[in-house]
């Protein structure tokens, strides 16, 4: 099936080598995990226990009935030693549960689901148990997502498999290595949406992906679409675009226009949950970067601090270094590595700091309109930068800077390092003040 291409963006190196061809390796058992209490968008969780309490792994350790949220769970057996603000991945304070890992661990215990006889309502149930959220990086709950309002009507399920940041491999591993999970947990969100037809949409720098689940997949239904390769192909408004050629409207979701956008992995989440009610306390992380001895997949433990991962893949090899969490164009660079790894984080690459994009030295615009190029929601984001730099809200705002996607592209051409993305991200809660007056 032809899939349509979209204006702008770019065709920025891959150094997927790093570990593309590596296999998921289990972390090993960090001495301590950091459980933030708030690691999804909505509200944060209350603790469901006190300081000294032992847990085991699996455990929900944390919960609330506020709508939008994810309850978390010990990933590991424990004594519980703190519960207090950490740092949190976003330089934040992020009040967490911290759990002092036993030395031998209990096998978790999981149930064996027959997922013929599951209901909608089974499903939904045990994504919100398990606290899935969305884990491409945006960490949205996804029992929230799964029930979108009764009057728009969703007809096509997109799976995103594309993958188009730079380093990133976790989801290539993952579409390689599970693919008769990823496929089961494609077909119950099909049964759960009531849709006829899902697009799994893989770009093609990953054909060896692409096979695997080919041979795999004996549903007609399960479309495979092989993307070209270009950032930023996995966005939402660009996959709908290339997968349905529908256009989200400026302002809207995706199912404003009937369609609903899983990533893989949370597909293979899903399908853990429903059949062996098992909750979302691991997940893949590329850890990799051309400061780094030995670069790995690794399945990690939720919890696990950045310093323990960096430590199995052998270390920092060369000094300076910046680490982000996340690929290299929407990441963040790290203050410490005493942060944890947390459900939506896809990587940790260690970076040459003239590679990584935040925090360079910038100069003024020279009106050059690399970024107005590039841009692949035709903004201007030139105008915008300066909107947002000086303050003035009402021109951001009227400059469309809300339909920002954040793909950090218009930064990565400009030859004065203007940080335009930072300034959109600090602008964005300024806008929606603005609107919320009106
Ligand atoms: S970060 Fe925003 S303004 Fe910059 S290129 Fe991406 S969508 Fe355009
Ligand atoms: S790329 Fe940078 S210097 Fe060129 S127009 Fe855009 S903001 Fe200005």
């Amino acid at each position: 099936m032809e899939v349509k291409q979209f204006f702008g963006g770019i065709h920025v190196p891959h150094y997927k080598s790093f570990t593309e061809h590596k296999a998921i390796k289990e972390a090993s058992l960090p001495e301590e995990i950091i459980i933030p209490l708030l690691q999804h968008t909505g509200a944060p969780n209350e603790p469901l226990v006190n300081v000294g309490d032992k847990v085991k792994a699996g455990q929900k350790i944390g919960a609330t009935d506020k709508f939008v949220s994810a309850p978390v769970h010990a990933s590991l057996s424990g004594t519980v030693t703190a519960i207090e603000p950490r740092p949190f991945i976003t330089g934040q304070m992020i009040d967490s549960i911290v759990i002092a890992v036993d030395k031998n661990q209990d096998k978790l215990e999981l149930a064996n689901n027959d997922l013929d006889k599951v209901s909608k309502e089974d499903i939904i149930n045990a994504v919100k148990e398990a606290g899935i959220v969305g884990m491409g990086g945006a960490a949205f709950p996804t029992a929230i997502k799964l029930s979108p309002p009764p009057d728009k009507k969703v007809d096509a399920l997109i799976i995103n498999g594309c993958e188009c940041e730079p380093y990133l491999t976790c989801d290539h591993r993952l579409m390689l290595e599970k693919p008769a999970e990823l496929l089961q947990g494609i077909k119950l969100l099909m049964k759960m949406l009531s849709v006829e037809e899902a697009y799994l949409c893989i770009e093609d720098n990953k054909d060896d992906a692409i096979e695997a689940v080919r041979q795999e997949n004996d549903d007609p239904n399960i479309v495979l679409l092989r993307m070209p390769t270009k950032y930023p192909q996995g966005s939402e408004k660009h996959l709908v675009k290339a997968a349905l050629d529908r256009e989200i409207p400026s302002g809207g979701l995706p199912f404003d226009i009937g369609a609903l956008i899983q990533n893989v992995g949370t597909c293979v989440a899903i399908y853990e949950a429903v059949k062996y009610n098992k909750p979302l306390i691991e997940r893949v992380v590329a850890v990799t970067g051309q400061n780094l001895k030995d670069p790995q997949n690794l399945m990690v433990k939720i919890g696990t601090p950045l310093s323990h991962i960096i430590d199995e893949c052998g270390g920092i090899v060369e000094e300076p270094a910046k680490v982000v969490v996340g690929g290299p164009m929407t990441g963040r660079a790290q203050e410490t590595l005493n942060v944890p790894v947390v459900k939506g984080t896809t990587g940790v690459v260690v970076l040459p700091p003239d590679m990584a994009l935040e925090d360079m030295e910038y100069s003024d615009c020279v009106r050059c309109c690399k970024c107005v190029e590039h841009c692949p929601m035709l903004l201007y984001p030139n105008q915008i930068s300066i909107y947002c730099e000086a303050g003035m809200i009402e021109d951001a705002l009227e400059w469309n800077t809300m339909d920002c996607i954040e793909c950090g592209i218009c930064a990565y051409v400009c030859p004065s390092k203007r940080p335009i993305t930072q300034l959109v991200q600090r602008t964005k809660p300024l806008i929606r003040e603005l609107l919320s007056k009106r």
